[in-house]
């Protein structure tokens, strides 16, 4: 047998992915287990992207060229009466999370990556790591990455302490097609990222990869994401609830959600957003919704354990940086191990400092982004300084477009 070293990856998405390609680059034999049974490019919506998203993909080899996503470089603000009330001049790429999941999946080979592989459990000893599945079977390695998400299995195991915490709302998401959007008015929403602030809300629009992961124009899709305070103890559960009187807990499977409940989402569109963005909301087949949390985690690494991505620290969407955030992970992870020389005890206990650090500072600025939404929640009377909505030219300037330099994510804001 070779000196070639083994990794184990828990969770095939995309931060799973971007572990299993670093570690393959870097010379690792590399195995991943994800629990669903088949391909998952079915899932997700539009993400926006980030400068550094692109450069990670790039220095792991792979092509981004201009179809991962769609360009727009202008942010607007619609008022109640769907005028334009602010404009900022600012470019960025929106690409889909199956466009993502697609480039690093057909990276990977795909006999090392297993699907229908549920871990259960995990036994460490001097020599290594062993992973135990639900189907009884055993896998060994030097190092398992756990990058099963936000409800990550790796974590409970090992840091049951650390636990999501309900943010106070979710965000309603819906995918459009182009082709359903016939105007002149309506064609021009795709030449940009859209807004509106309803009073202790959030609502962003812009377009995407359509279908097959299409750039061409008129065939691109519409993102909507409506962030809503909803009250985690009795609306939440509601909101889960199918037509049957079974809660589903947190989430709901998008076909499960009550028609009526769809229906009341759409009237409160026509009341509170902009004609033609509640025109775009009403046309949505398939109208979801994510409740948000936050999450940290107080080690990324135990023994020859790593956490990454989602698994590790979730930010409130308003960075828009779940899946950067994963792929630069995924690259601190292998460029400490190759840095280290052999040294894995070493190049983990780097990445855990690194990456930690990373990981809280852009959990706090996402916090501080969606403070308002949450303060919904209390009486106006109770709220504090930074519960306050701020204007829509700091909101504009900020979601999504937050540098993802750790220096820079500390330094201090200024509003206005
Ligand atoms: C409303 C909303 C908007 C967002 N917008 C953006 C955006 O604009 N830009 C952006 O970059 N990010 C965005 N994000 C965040 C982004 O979607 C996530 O950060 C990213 O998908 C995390 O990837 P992950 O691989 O870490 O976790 P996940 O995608 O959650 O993957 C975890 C995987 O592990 C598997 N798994 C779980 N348990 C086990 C087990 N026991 N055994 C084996 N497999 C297991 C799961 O099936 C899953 O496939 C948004 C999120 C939300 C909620």
């Amino acid at each position: 047998m070779s000196g070639q070293r083994r990794a184990l990856v828990i969770g095939g998405s995309i931060g799973g992915l971007f572990a299993a390609n670093w570690l393959r680059a870097i010379g690792w034999n590399v195995t991943v287990f994800e629990r669903v049974t088949d391909d998952l490019a079915s899932r997700g919506a539009g993400i926006g992207t980030h400068d550094e998203l692109r450069a990670v993909i790039r220095r792991l080899g792979l092509t981004v060229d201009e179809t991962i996503g769609v360009w727009v470089h202008t942010r607007i603000c619609l008022d109640r009466n769907g005028r334009i009330s602010h404009q900022l001049a600012t470019s960025q790429l929106q690409s889909s999370w199956a466009r993502v999941y697609r480039l690093l999946k057909d990276a990977f080979p795909a006999a090392d990556y297993r699907f229908g592989m549920a871990l259960e459990r995990i036994e460490q000893d001097a020599g290594g790591v062993t992973a135990i599945f639900a189907d009884g079977s055993r896998e060994r390695a030097d190092l398992l990455v756990g990058a099963d998400g936000v409800r990550s299995t790796v974590r409970e195991l090992l840091l049951p302490e650390a636990q999501p915490r309900y943010a106070g709302y979710v965000a309603w998401r819906g995918l459009v097609d182009e082709a359903t959007f016939s105007s002149a008015a309506d064609k021009e929403l795709f030449k940009r990222y859209t807004m509106c602030f309803p009073e202790g809300e959030m609502m962003l629009c812009y377009p995407v990869p359509g279908r097959d992961n299409d750039t061409r124009p008129g065939h691109r899709g519409y993102n909507h994401i409506w962030y809503r305070p909803t009250d985690g103890r009795e609306t939440l559960p509601l909101l889960c609830t199918d037509a049957s009187g079974h809660c589903h807990g947190i989430s709901i499977p998008p076909p499960l959600i009550r028609p009526e409940v769809t229906a009341r989402i759409k009237a409160e569109a026509r009341e509170l957003l902009a004609p033609q963005i509640a025109a775009v909301v009403e046309r949505t087949d398939q109208l979801f919704f994510q409740a948000i949390f936050d999450l940290e985690t107080p080690r990324m690494a135990l023994g020859r354990v790593a956490l990454l991505g989602d698994a590790a620290f979730v930010a409130r969407p308003h960075v828009g940086a779940g899946v950067t955030k994963a792929a630069l992970d995924a690259e601190g992870l292998a460029r400490e191990i190759k840095a280290a020389d052999g040294d894995l005890d070493a190049a983990l206990a780097r990445y855990d400092r690194e990456r930690r650090l990373f990981g809280s500072r852009i959990v706090a600025r996402a916090r501080r982004l969606g403070a308002y939404i949450e303060a919904q929640l209390k009486p106006p009377a109770e709220r504090t300084e930074a519960e306050r909505q701020p204007p829509p030219e700091y909101l504009m300037r900020e979601i999504g477009t937050v540098t993802l330099d750790i220096n820079a994510l500390t330094a201090p804001e200024t509003e206005g």
